[in-house]
């Protein structure tokens, strides 16, 4: 994409929609696309449909102003998907999405298989909100937007920890710092801070987890009861699957909650030898090489098997071909 403001052109009925339980890079950039178009754009209107983010995200500008009801009757000059991999990824904003005149989709997920009249994917970039950073002109950038564009950064990196964050990366996270926000505090309250029961589901999870396929391989679950139990929803859970990820001489690490009875929604999360996105797409997911998600139904165990027969081929393919 040359210009983001040039393809917007005259359209001044705008959506913008994430994905279903989104993380922070979706909540970044939907609020960070908003906070630069209100500055862009003048007399246009711009609104986030989202399913209402948690409010450790609250301090991100237009959190206030998120509609989780996806009210739109009318047709929108033109709508955003962002950090969205697939149609169906869209939720209850699907119809809002399909019937705007003008649809961009803006998404670093190597699923993507394009869902808009323009889609600007790069596979390569860390996050949404590093290809958002990229694609806005320094004149209508300020503080909030920063803001919201670091977080998403953040998330999806890891603190900057994982591959995905290339030398372009740091280099497009150093211009975010030219403007004075409270980074650490941003990353101290969003990425690592837990609530007490957050730290018991993980506890809890990390105590039940099965170590299999020689070590390779932990999976932990967790079901309705427990979730009930704790009061708890999928963002109380999010970083789960990481901590399992770093156990020693893991390959994969998989962790999945009950959506209803067998039917499990599934994290993945590999260290480099296994393609999770081609299995999670095997079932219907997607996501990244190294951090994927599908929705399977079954047991537990069912899963489990699904799953492990396919890790164990792309591991004995590894060593085979070493
Ligand atoms: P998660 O394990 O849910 O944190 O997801 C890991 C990555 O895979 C994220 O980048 C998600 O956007 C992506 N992902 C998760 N579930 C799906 C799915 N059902 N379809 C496509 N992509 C997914
Ligand atoms: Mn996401
Ligand atoms: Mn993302």
């Amino acid at each position: 994409m040359e210009s983001l403001i040039k393809e917007i052109g005259e359209a001044k009925n705008i959506g913008i929609i994430g994905h279903v339980r989104p993380d922070g890079d979706c909540v970044g950039s939907c609020l960070g696309l908003k906070a630069y178009l209100d500055n862009a754009l003048k007399d246009a209107r711009v609104r986030v449909f989202l399913e209402k983010p948690g409010e450790i995200f609250s301090y991100i500008k237009g959190y206030d102003e998120i509609d989780p009801e996806y009210q739109c009757e009318e047709a929108l000059d033109l709508c955003f998907a962002l950090d969205t991999s697939a149609m169906e990824r869209l939720g209850k904003g699907q119809d809002i999405f399909k019937n705007a005149k003008k649809t961009i989709c803006i998404d670093h997920h190597i699923s993507n298989k394009g869902l808009a009249n323009l889609d600007h994917i790069e596979a390569n970039a860390s996050s949404t909100c590093e290809i958002l950073t990229s694609l806005f002109e320094k004149q209508y950038m300020d503080k909030e937007v920063a803001t919201a564009l670091f977080t998403g950064i953040v998330h999806d990196s890891g603190v900057f920890q994982y591959d995905c964050m290339s030398k372009r990366s740091f280099e497009l996270v150093g211009e975010l710092c030219e403007y004075d926000f409270d980074r650490s505090r941003i990353i101290d309250e969003t990425f690592y801070q837990k609530t007490y029961v957050q730290n018991q589901i993980l506890g809890r999870s990390l105590l039940e987890s099965i170590l299999f396929m020689d070590g390779k391989c932990i999976a932990a679950v967790v079901d309705k009861k427990i979730m009930e139990f704790y009061n708890i929803n999928y963002e109380d859970m999010s970083g789960i699957v990481n901590q399992l990820r770093i156990t020693k001489g893991v390959e994969v690490a998989i962790f999945m909650y009950e959506l209803h009875r067998h039917e499990y929604k599934v994290s993945m999360r590999s260290n480099g030898k296994v393609d999770v996105a081609k299995i999670a797409a095997l079932f219907g997911g997607g996501g990244h090489v190294r951090a994927a998600g599908c929705t399977l139904n079954g047991t537990y165990y069912d899963v489990l098997n699904n799953l492990s027969l396919h890790i164990e081929e792309q591991l004995k393919n590894y060593s085979s071909d070493e």
